[in-house]
């Protein structure tokens, strides 16, 4: 069993338009643009990171914006919920919060004694603000959300499979230990890990999911560096896991590998971090691009990326 994994790194998904994208995280849900950057395999399409202040890693939401991209049809084998933390107390401003904003689908639940608010992103993308009670993360306030309401980062992520069983083999191998289950939902966490150590895995019979906007693409674990990340890609290979080299996102490494059940996981390295090619007082703000992608920097502004209005 594995012992470098901290929790989640970033969750990344995809969505119709760039506009609406950031203005429902950072005006609606008060997080930070952290990075406004390209997809580095197809540098005609943004990337956007959304997080706390710092970026710090278990706060880290990112898209891939596809302009008019079709939207996904939910299904198995993909990530159905991401889940972040808020504080105890404050559902009732996020209801109120969330319907002035025009949000759709609110619904209050309680689950694993919980209480939690079900909501839908502007592509349909399902979120879960959880109350957390014991989350010492450190919010990101400057964007009209107090700090005794504000998300903290992410609680948990919700992976929805036809079959749990390999599945939860796969994350017991990773360093997560079942927790509880209720109904048909299985939770897992990090003994020791981040505040962002939460998966659940729900069991539903239904056909693979398509992906498309409002999907997620993939979800990263965090482990602290580089020779960690060795040692978890080369106990998954010798465990008959195909995993990718290790590729360098300029702001963390990763690995990519698939899961039994068909999600992409991902483990990333907390270092270098955000900061490496900004000021974190301007984090997000400009337009930063890779190296190998800088020359076309002038093509990328005038005929593929949207500006973006905050
Ligand atoms: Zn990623």
């Amino acid at each position: 069993m594995l012992n470098q994994i901290n929790g989640l790194h970033h969750v990344t998904s995809l969505a119709s338009g760039a506009q609406s994208n950031n203005d429902f995280f950072t005006k609606t849900l008060g997080l930070r643009r952290i990075k406004k950057t390209v997809n580095f395999d197809a540098p005609e399409v943004y990337h956007l990171y959304y997080g706390d202040g710092a970026g710090t890693p278990g706060t880290v939401m990112t898209y891939f914006p596809f302009p008019n991209a079709r939207r996904g049809n939910p299904g198995t084998g993909e990530v159905g919920i991401t889940g972040f933390a808020v504080p105890e107390g404050s559902l009732p401003y996020w209801q109120d919060r969330l319907a002035t904003f025009d949000v759709k689908n609110i619904k209050s639940e309680t689950t694993f004694g919980q209480n939690r608010l079900r909501f839908d992103g502007p592509d349909r993308d399902g979120f879960v603000l959880v109350e957390t009670d014991d989350d010492t993360r450190t919010p990101w306030t400057n964007n009209g959300v107090s700090e005794d309401v504000a998300i903290r980062g992410f609680h948990s992520a919700d992976i929805r499979l036809s079959d749990v069983g390999a599945s939860a083999e796969l994350l017991r191998f990773m360093g997560y230990e079942k927790l509880e289950q209720q109904d048909n939902v299985t939770r897992f966490h990090i003994p020791g890990g981040t505040a962002a150590n939460v998966i659940d895995i729900t069991e539903v019979n239904a056909p693979s999911a398509h992906q498309g906007a409002g999907s997620v693409h993939h979800i990263a674990f965090s482990v602290d560096n580089r020779e960690r990340q060795l040692e978890v890609r080369k106990a998954l290979m010798d465990t008959g896991y195909q995993v990718t080299p290790v590729i360098d996102r300029d702001y963390f490494y990763a690995i990519y590998f698939r899961t039994p059940g068909g999600v992409l996981f991902e483990v990333a390295t907390n270092e270098p971090g955000f900061d490496r090619d900004e000021d974190t007082a301007h984090l997000g703000e400009a337009l930063m691009l890779p190296t190998q992608h800088e020359h076309l920097r002038a093509i990328l502004e005038q005929k593929y990326l949207e500006p973006i209005i905050d």
